[in-house]
């Protein structure tokens, strides 16, 4: 059963933030879930209190079985952390030695050559091909240890395609991440990759869909000996007693909801790119919760919107794109005022007939 889609007043306080003295009024830079906590996650957290004097469980046994049911395979299969960042390092920690290889999309997700970096790897970006698919071929002929793929790849929001995915499950040398934290938002996923006998990891997170970022609670996919390799490196007490009480809400209860707001995501995202594209702003495929468009004037338009009270994230030099901003995609009230905005800073008008606002 779908959720009716939410009121102005719901959400008229998610995105509002004061950053350097000064307040953004709409944040469309982290690709969080501008519509804020689902609901029954909200009573999870506020009927936890009592229970925070107590530890968590080690390893989140409760959460797994949850995660396990929603992914449709088995607890042996989870393993949790403190956000999917957590996932990374430990993943990397337990699948790679230090002076080994990781390669990976450029551009792609920086924090993860960042743990890369913490963990003594050896970043080795590949370009990706011009339909903004993984090279599967120069992936594999790195012979890095570990591949790390992202899909829908962030920044670029474009997708891996399957036949990629299934190149690199078959070819890779070593072990294969496959980066879904925007996968809700494609509805399509690597985890039937995933199973024993198999090297490829999914790696998930409660911070976008399920709307939970500053709770901290990512998840992986794997074999279970993958998986159990992988919970050693990761170490006790992870995910906190509210983290793990809202999580298993957000999974069970909020279901619904959850769904609605995707649904409404990603109708957004289509209105949305065809008013960029009227502001002569192309945005590229994205199966994210977030628009990507490369343009020599991005970074004018980047000021242009932050002078307007909407926050944007810039990026400049990419390789083989150059310059380019992200926008988060969320309700359209929030949505109208970033267009709003974007007329004001290209001088150009994008004709204003989506849904009433
Ligand atoms: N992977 C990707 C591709 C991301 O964009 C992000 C967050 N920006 C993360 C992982 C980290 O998410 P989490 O909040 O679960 O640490």
């Amino acid at each position: 059963m779908m959720a009716p889609p939410l009121t102005r007043d719901a959400y008229r306080d998610v995105g509002r933030y004061v950053v350097d003295q000064s307040v953004i009024a709409i944040d469309l830079r982290d690709n969080t879930n501008l519509w804020g906590v689902p609901p029954a996650a909200g009573r999870a957290i506020a009927a936890s209190a009592a229970a925070v004097s107590r530890y968590p469980r080690i390893y989140a046994s409760a959460l797994k079985d949850a995660l396990a049911a929603y992914a449709g395979v088995t607890p042996d299969m989870i393993v949790t952390g403190c956000g999917s960042d957590d996932v990374i390092d430990s993943a990397l920690r337990a699948v790679a030695d230090p002076g080994q290889r990781m390669a990976h999309l450029d551009p792609t997700f920086p924090t993860a050559l960042t743990f890369a970096q913490m963990n003594g790897l050896i970043p080795a970006g590949v370009p990706l091909t011009g339909s903004w698919d993984a090279d599967a071929d120069a992936l594999i002929a790195t012979g890095a240890r570990v591949i790390y793929l992202c899909s829908p790849n962030n920044p670029t929001g474009t997708m891996v395609s399957r036949e990629s995915l299934e190149r690199l499950a078959m070819h890779a040398p070593g072990v294969v991440i496959v980066d879904e934290a925007y996968a809700e938002y494609a509805r399509t996923s690597a985890a039937d990759l995933t199973g024993p006998g198999s090297r490829v990891l999914v790696l998930r997170t409660l911070s976008k869909a399920f709307g939970l970022a500053g709770l901290r609670i990512g998840y992986a996919i794997g074999a279970p000996d993958l998986i159990a390799g992988i919970e050693k490196s990761r170490g006790p007490y992870k995910v906190s007693v509210v983290a793990e009480h809202a999580a298993i809400a957000a999974l069970t209860t909020d279901a619904p909801w959850v769904r609605a707001r995707i649904a409404e995501t990603i109708a957004n995202r289509g209105q949305l790119a065809g008013r960029l594209a009227a502001l002569g702003l192309r945005a590229l495929p994205s199966g994210a919760n977030f628009l990507f468009v490369p343009t020599p004037q991005a970074a004018p338009i980047e000021r242009c919107l932050w002078e307007c009270g909407v926050g944007v994230r810039l990026y400049t030099g990419l390789r083989g794109i150059g310059d380019a901003i992200r926008m988060t995609v969320g309700p359209w009230y929030l949505m109208a005022s970033l267009i709003q905005a974007l007329e004001r800073a290209t001088g150009r008008s994008a004709a204003m007939d989506g849904p009433a606002v």
